[in-house]
């Protein structure tokens, strides 16, 4: 593998899951070097978010090796103590509370980081406002601020997800389908947009939107029944006939 354990944000070796004997991950193995983005494509029933779920520690692999920069077991750990060491998920549902305004959103995410917390009042509330500028600014939601998040449209409500998230300061952000529901324009911003992201943290990225997947202009793995078909350039995975054949060719 060219990725060694020791130089990785995250490593899945030999991982698989059954639901009822049915194998949703099969002996699945993907390494993703510090600070990388990722995509990962597959037909529908590949295994992309039951991958996710095993990060995160929603789903307990029936065996494997998953470890988090390194060294970090994430088998050992339950759901909250991931999220607590850093690897932030988004669903594809945005869950953000529609009768505040989107700063509100932004500050409630702020105060429920313990490091945020932990320091003095002034300084906090210096420091929290800085960051949520910051966060904003890279979820262009700046002249949005004042809205109700519940008056933004789809693709900005998803937009503010994401910046609760980043609240979070997550060293790895896994984004399950982002693009679904949004129109043109705001798939192509919100590949810019986790590009920006990708400059400060690992990503890693499921979607079916081609187009997106182009711009995001990353290294891709294809899934196909719970494992690992194909990883490469978009072009080079976009040649292989295997790819083809199981879901570019459908
Ligand atoms: P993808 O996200 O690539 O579309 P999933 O990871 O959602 O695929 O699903 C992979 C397979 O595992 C599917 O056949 C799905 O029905 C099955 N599966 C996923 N989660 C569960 C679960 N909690 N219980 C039973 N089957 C599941
Ligand atoms: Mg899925």
């Amino acid at each position: 593998m060219a990725v060694e354990l020791t130089d990785s944000t995250l490593y899945l070796d030999g991982v698989s899951v059954s639901f009822d004997g049915f194998k949703a991950l099969n002996d699945l193995s993907l390494v993703l070097a510090k600070g990388e983005m990722r995509a990962i494509i597959g037909p529908n029933g590949a295994g992309k978010t039951t991958m996710m779920d095993v990060i995160t520690g929603k789903t307990r692999p029936d065996k494997g090796d998953i470890f988090f920069e390194g060294s970090i077991d994430l088998t050992r750990h339950d759901e909250a103590a991931i999220a607590e060491l850093g690897i932030g998920r988004k669903f594809q549902k945005p869950t953000v509370f529609e009768t505040q305004t989107v700063y509100d959103n932004l500050e409630l995410a702020l105060k429920s980081d313990r490091s945020v917390r932990a320091t003095l009042f002034w300084r906090r509330n210096t420091q929290s406002m800085a960051r949520i500028d910051e966060i904003l600014a890279i979820t262009r939601l700046g002249d949005h601020a004042d809205m109700l998040a519940g008056s933004l449209s789809h693709g900005q409500k998803q937009w503010l997800e994401i910046g609760m998230l980043l609240a979070q300061e997550p060293k790895l952000l896994l984004v399950d389908e982002p693009a679904a529901g949004m129109t043109d324009d705001e798939t192509a911003e919100t590949a810019k947009l986790l590009k920006d992201i990708a400059e400060n943290a690992a990503v890693v990225v499921v979607e079916h939107d081609m187009t997106f997947v182009r711009d995001l202009d990353v290294r891709v793995t294809v899934l196909h029944e719970g494992s690992v078909l194909a990883e490469g350039s978009l072009d080079a995975v976009s040649a292989n006939e295997r790819v083809i054949e199981v879901y570019l060719g459908r």
